[in-house]
């Protein structure tokens, strides 16, 4: 497929109503997919734009009550937009970015909305689709209201989500579906231009100027979000750090990646390209075309199994189960072992604050927690320990999946993903298979804190985080732990975190 031809039918999730109505341009409503090049979803508008003769005109807003909203994920959406609004400008195509700073007062959309008003407008809208999230519902919500077709458009896999027509329960099945039809979909994505452009009035002042940038970190400062979760010192958002980020990756870091990609002391090893693709500031295709390029085949194989298979899986479980963020999810035999195991004693219980703070008897535990709070990334292995400490200190699996859900969410850049839900499903039990029988985890697959040395220098990566700054508002003293019973915030009576 050349650059810049036809969205292919299996990337285009049509809503109940697709003609387009009369009206004055076509829409293109930006939610995760922030990127101005290679973005199917802009393509498709743009071809539609085309073919009805109308002009493109590009909208995205950012509300300050979407769960978990931060300081850090709104510095890192606005450097994204930052980075579209200028290139947007230099090719002519409008793009208007409304900010609303103050949360509304019961979270209902406002029928005045910048969205509702351009929509009301619109001959067609369309969108991103996204299997997780506020994103559904937000379509669903637009589809309610205007009369125009609001058509969704998968910009975040290489093989698209509705191609998969099943739910894989493995890597193993995915992978022969998904490396087969590989062939039909990785192919540069290309750009499509409007050919009609106009001048064009949005109904608000863009909060991004171009030409008098305000810095991201300040903006995000004059928004009611939660201020204490603060911009990863680290990771800056939007397309040109994610190419960069890929540059590095490719010149340097790829060459050891199958052999130190697992070792918490080796973060060179990987890509760390998450963020960047949750918030679609690069797409899959350029990643894994640029890696085949220039990878030797054993480095290539194993990048093209975490970003093909094990994160479209990701993305295959959460378009084919709306109940990803639930226990029903999980499969049986897990639900069955952790629930049969339900009443051991835990080694100890902690509360959601005393996790949250890294406070617990684990070294190793609170400084990849620490981690997480002060830098909002971490890496894979520890992931996995971390996860699995958690189901281990937890009253119940729900329990700690609304655990990893919150503590996730709210710090890593990268949460609130498919690979989030299926990262926390995956501690539960899925696309795994049942190992030897322990307390608490039943034939669920155990990891052990204290093990973690045999994988990895542990000493070696507790001395180069204990280096690191420790966020002053997360540094008071927690309650004290409590083994073997019921600790405050755990089990029944648990906060519930936002949904
Ligand atoms: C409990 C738990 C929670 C997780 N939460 C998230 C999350 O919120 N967001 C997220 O993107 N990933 C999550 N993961 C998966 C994985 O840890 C990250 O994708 C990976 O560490 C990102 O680092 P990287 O970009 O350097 O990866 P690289 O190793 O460079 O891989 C390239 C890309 O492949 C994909 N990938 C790599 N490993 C995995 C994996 N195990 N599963 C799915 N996709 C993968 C990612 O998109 C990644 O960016 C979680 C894993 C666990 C065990």
């Amino acid at each position: 497929m050349p650059p810049g031809s036809p969205v292919t039918d299996h990337r285009i999730h049509a809503g109940p109503r697709t003609r387009a109505v009369p009206g004055d341009y076509v829409l293109y409503w930006i939610q995760t997919t922030m990127r101005s090049r290679e973005n199917p979803a802009l393509n498709f508008a743009a071809e539609r734009a085309n073919e009805l003769g109308l002009p493109l005109v590009v909208y995205q807003g950012l509300r300050p009550d979407y769960p978990w909203a931060s300081d850090r994920l709104h510095t890192f959406i606005l450097e994204s937009v930052a980075d579209m609004a200028a290139d947007f400008a230099d090719r002519g195509i409008p793009y208007g970015f409304y900010l609303e700073r103050q949360r509304r007062e019961h979270g209902e959309p406002r029928p005045d909305s910048p969205l509702e008003q351009l929509a009301g407008r619109a001959s067609l809208v369309v969108t991103d689709y996204f299997p997780t999230f506020i994103v559904p519902r937000q379509t669903r919500r637009l589809r309610e209201r205007i009369d125009a077709p609001v058509v969704a458009v998968d910009s975040c896999t290489i093989v698209p989500m509705a191609y998969i027509s099943r739910a894989h329960p493995t890597a193993r099945g995915f992978r022969t579906e998904a490396v087969a039809a590989l062939p039909h979909f990785l192919h540069p994505v290309g750009n499509v231009e409007p050919r009609t452009r106009h001048a064009f009035e949005f109904p608000f002042e863009s909060a991004i100027s171009s030409r008098d940038p305000v810095p991201a970190p300040s903006l995000a400062a004059s928004c009611d979000v939660d201020h204490a979760v603060r911009p990863s010192p680290g990771i800056r958002g939007g397309q040109r750090a994610a190419a960069t980020r890929l540059a590095a990756f490719l010149e340097t870091r790829l060459a050891r990646y199958a052999e130190d990609r697992g070792d918490p002391n080796h973060p060179e090893a990987v890509s760390g390209l998450s963020p960047y693709l949750h918030f679609g500031n690069i797409s899959p295709q350029e990643v894994l075309l640029r890696v085949r390029d220039v990878a030797a085949p054993a480095q290539y194989e194993r990048f093209q199994d975490e970003l093909l298979v094990w994160r479209e899986l990701a993305h295959n479980f959460c378009h084919h189960d709306p109940r990803h963020r639930t226990l029903a999810a999980a499969p049986e035999w897990a639900r069955k072992e952790l629930d049969d195991h339900a009443d051991d004693p835990r080694p100890a219980l902690y509360s959601l604050e005393e996790l949250e703070r890294g406070e617990t008897g684990s070294a190793l535990w609170n400084a990849a927690q620490r981690a997480y709070v002060r830098e909002g990334a971490m890496p894979n292995y520890l992931r996995m320990l971390w996860g699995k400490a958690i189901l281990h200190w937890s009253a119940d699996a729900g329990t700690a999946l609304r655990t990893m859900e919150q503590l996730n969410n709210k710090y890593s850049l990268d949460g609130r993903d498919p690979n989030s839900y299926a990262g926390f499903h995956w501690i539960l039990g899925k696309f795994d298979r049942p190992f030897y029988r322990r307390p608490v985890f039943g034939t669920v697959r155990y990891m052990s804190l204290t093990a973690a040395e045999k994988k990895f220098d542990v000493p070696a990566w507790l001395a180069s985080e204990s280096n690191r700054e420790v966020p002053a508002a997360l540094t008071a003293p927690a309650a004290a732990v409590r083994a073997g019973g019921r600790a405050r915030g755990q089990g029944r009576g648990a906060p519930t975190p936002p949904r």
